[in-house]
């Protein structure tokens, strides 16, 4: 085998794909790889390669609103995907399926060897671990605990929730307050259209450590419903999210992390899925070419083309924007969000895009802070968010 994969989620299926499609021969091991993704996954419609297919796309949304302390409109088309049909576009039938879970990786000069917990190995010259949060086989989880997303949602008929998710529009974020909140870090409220007829209303928090429970967001959920007349009697299901937000980029080694378990996910949204399908044909890429030097060759070029300098840097400026709003008192968190959302549609994107450009993304935190009042200012430069001063270029995993 030339490539072995880790893990059978969107990252996993997208590198698989990619790599099959490159003429390499691909092994994918998952505990269920035919189970299929149980998550709501969205993201801005333009973020989404060009090869996702429209049947991959459920519901998409033309107009955004966001509130920090006053609301926002924004006319770019947000889109909910539709697991089903998107693994789908990226099954291989040459990629070979084994049902396993893999424990560790052993490395000679000729290649990889995936070990599985049940004693079964798989060799192959490059190993790809996209096993998410787990990172099986690049570090697995930091002793740290660390900053989680928590949210809690509830699907309804599209008639029961119009109060909250108009016919043609959604809701980003709504930092406003739920009824009945007494103090408590701040949540908000996500509202996105999963198709003609369904509604997803999500009480989220954003980011927190340890993450919120998820009791207290649906305390708030329930709130919101019922101030707003949904009936929450007619919930026809609930989506339960915690996961983490600022995992440290994996350290240099044999293995190519991807996904999740490369620290894909971006720190101010929780996205990760459109950057793991963008940058899937990157990584096949590399690795092709890389293995006319060898296995390491291969893995250096696939770790190098998926965090050059300059992406880290964009992620380090992120992650300390994220940080810093983790020390922020509770009343300023919508605050700072009235501030983000009042930039101009370009330093947003900048800044939220899954591709790591350290100037845009500096230029977009500089706009910020001049909008800012002085509170956040103090606060995020208190935080460590010293704009103007370049991140240090470091080389993937040096954090
Ligand atoms: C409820 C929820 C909603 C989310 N919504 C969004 C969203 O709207 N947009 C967005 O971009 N992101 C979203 N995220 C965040 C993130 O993008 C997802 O977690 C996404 O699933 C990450 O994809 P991944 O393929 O990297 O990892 P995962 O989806 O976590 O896939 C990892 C795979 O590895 C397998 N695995 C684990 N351990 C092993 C092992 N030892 N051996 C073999 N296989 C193993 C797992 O079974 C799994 O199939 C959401 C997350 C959650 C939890």
């Amino acid at each position: 085998m030339d490539v072995v994969v880790v893990g059978g989620g969107p990252a996993g299926r997208a590198a698989a794909a990619a790599c099959s499609d490159t003429g390499l021969r691909v092994t994918l091991v998952d505990p269920s790889p035919r189970r299929g993704w149980p998550h709501t996954y969205a993201t801005w419609r333009d973020e989404l390669p060009a090869s996702v297919p429209q049947s991959a796309v459920a519901a998409v949304t033309d107009r955004m609103f966001a509130y920090g302390t006053t609301r926002h409109e924004f006319h770019r088309p947000y889109a909910v995907l539709d697991n089903t049909a998107l693994w789908k576009h990226l099954w291989r039938p040459d990629v070979v399926e084994v049902t396993g879970r893999a424990v560790a990786a052993e490395h000679g000069p000729t290649g990889s060897t995936v070990v599985l917990k049940d004693g079964r190995r798989i060799a192959g010259a490059v190993v790809v671990d996209a096993s998410g949060a787990a990172r099986v086989l690049t570090g697995g989880r930091p002793a740290r605990g660390p900053a989680q997303q928590t949210a809690v949602g509830a699907v309804f008929d599209a008639e029961d929730a119009q109060a909250l998710c108009g016919a043609e529009s959604g809701l980003f974020m709504d930092w406003r307050p739920a009824p009945h909140t007494r103090g408590g870090w701040p949540t908000f409220l996500y509202a996105v259209r999963l198709g003609p007829d369904r509604v997803l209303l999500e009480e989220t928090s954003l980011a927190r450590r340890p993450g919120l429970p998820l009791a207290l967001l649906r305390r708030r959920l329930a709130g919101r419903l019922a101030a707003a007349g949904v009936p929450i009697e007619h919930r026809l299901g609930e989506e339960r999210v915690r996961f983490p937000v600022d995992d440290p980029l994996p350290r240099p080694g044999r293995v190519v992390p991807y996904g999740a378990a490369a620290g894909f996910v971006h720190p101010a949204t929780g996205f990760s899925v459109a950057a793991s399908l963008r940058q899937a044909p990157w990584l096949a890429g590399a690795i092709s070419a890389g293995l006319t030097g060898g296995p390491a060759a291969a893995a250096r070029a696939a770790r190098s083309i998926l965090w050059p300098p300059r992406a880290v840097s964009a992620h380090l400026l992120r992650r300390r924007a994220l940080h810093a709003l983790l020390t922020f008192p509770p009343e300023l968190v919508p605050e700072f969000f009235e501030s983000f959302f009042s930039l101009d549609l370009r330093h947003q994107s900048a800044f939220l895009s899954p591709d790591g450009d350290p100037a845009t993304t500096a230029a977009a935190m500089s706009a910020l802070f001049r909008i800012a009042p002085w509170q956040v200012r103090r606060r995020l430069v208190r935080g460590g968010l010293v704009l103007g001063r370049p991140v240090a270029q470091h080389g993937f995993g040096g954090e």
